[in-house]
């Protein structure tokens, strides 16, 4: 085995150069050869291109994670030596533990094929593209489909803000239980009869049928949500005390549960009685967690439906394109998010 010890600090940015350079002299040669090309094979050509030129980017956002995360992923020592390159990966060895990895080993997408269509990917799910539908343009399997998509939300749904300061706005949103996805299952519990995806609630209001979500933001624009699966005061104190800071002041609309849940930590509550038209009291209103559920609504539709299971991956990839006011962005930077970059 062979390795420079070259720390890591001193590498620079992106990849380092994998094959050896074309000269100049090839390079022309290559050109003068494209006139022969017919159309058909132009196009081939720049299909290639096109598919190198997507590996390279993706490539360099995965790069860019080890900034971010220079340590060795199983013992954290920052003594970490290049190791070759394996799956057109640098590869590091740890000196400490002598694990070798690479940039994306403990993320969910270490191992996962095909670099060259994880930017069409990152693009189809900001499109909200159907599993069938995004399987079709990257021409992959359906399975490879649904398989990559929640493993390009995993990393999301587990990044929440915690410890949020200053004022806490904290509101309930509902959305639509589905199956979606699980009709087999469903049909065999007997539950109740699979409704057209993205139907309406038999019942108006908070009803079985409605999941509640629980959205905590700061005016700084800090954001973290839970999906109440459980919606009493014992859960709901669990799920809000890592989120608030000690000396966090909590606004609401005067739902019980949550002013149990502020007395309960001990925290600053202020509640506005939206149910009588009241919108703000002072400094204190709801609108900005209000205008949060609006946008994040907005944005699922697009998904048509998802299965309620799949609830906090969705929620976790909108908070992270919300962070980052992204939605729209590049492909690459929204791969960056997937990646933890
Ligand atoms: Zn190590």
């Amino acid at each position: 085995m062979s390795y420079w010890p070259v720390r890591l600090a001193s590498l620079p940015e992106g990849f380092g150069p994998m094959e050896p350079e074309m000269r100049a002299r090839e390079l022309k040669q290559l050109f003068t050869l494209t006139a022969t090309l017919t159309a058909g094979q132009r196009e081939q050509l720049m299909a290639h291109l096109g598919s190198r030129l997507d590996m390279d980017e993706v490539s360099a956002v995965v790069q860019g994670r080890m900034a971010r995360h220079p340590g060795c992923p199983k013992c954290q020592a920052h003594h970490v030596v290049c190791n070759g390159q394996a799956g057109g990966l640098q590869r590091y060895k740890c000196r400490s533990c002598g694990v070798t990895f690479n940039a994306l080993t403990g993320t969910p997408l270490a191992r996962l094929r095909h670099r060259d269509k994880w930017l069409e990917q990152t693009q189809a799910m900001d499109e909200g593209l159907s599993v069938r539908k995004a399987a079709a343009r990257m021409e992959v399997h359906k399975t490879t489909a649904f398989r990559w998509r929640h493993r390009f939300l995993g990393l999301a749904r587990q990044a929440k803000a915690n410890k949020l300061a200053g004022v806490v706005e904290a509101d309930e949103t509902y959305v639509l239980r589905s199956y979606k996805g699980q009709r087999r299952e469903l049909l065999a519990e007997q539950v109740r009869k699979p409704r057209h995806r993205g139907g309406k609630a038999a019942k108006r209001g908070l009803s079985a049928e409605q999941v509640p979500i629980l959205v905590l933001r700061n005016r700084a624009g800090q954001t973290t949500d839970q999906v109440l699966e459980v919606a009493n005061t014992r859960f709901v104190t669990e799920v809000m005390q890592p989120a608030l800071a000690d000396d966090a002041v909590l606004c609401t609309d005067g739902s019980g549960m949550l002013a149990k849940v502020a007395s309960e930590l001990g925290i600053e509550h202020h509640a506005v009685n939206t149910l009588r038209g009241e919108h703000t009291r002072g400094a204190w209103h709801i609108q900005n967690v209000n205008a949060y559920h609006s946008r994040f609504k907005q944005w699922m539709r697009r998904f048509n439906g998802v299965a309620t299971s799949y609830l906090p991956n969705y929620l976790g990839w909108f908070r992270a394109l919300d962070r980052n006011a992204q939605s729209g962005a590049k492909p690459a930077s929204l791969l960056a998010l997937a990646v933890g970059a």
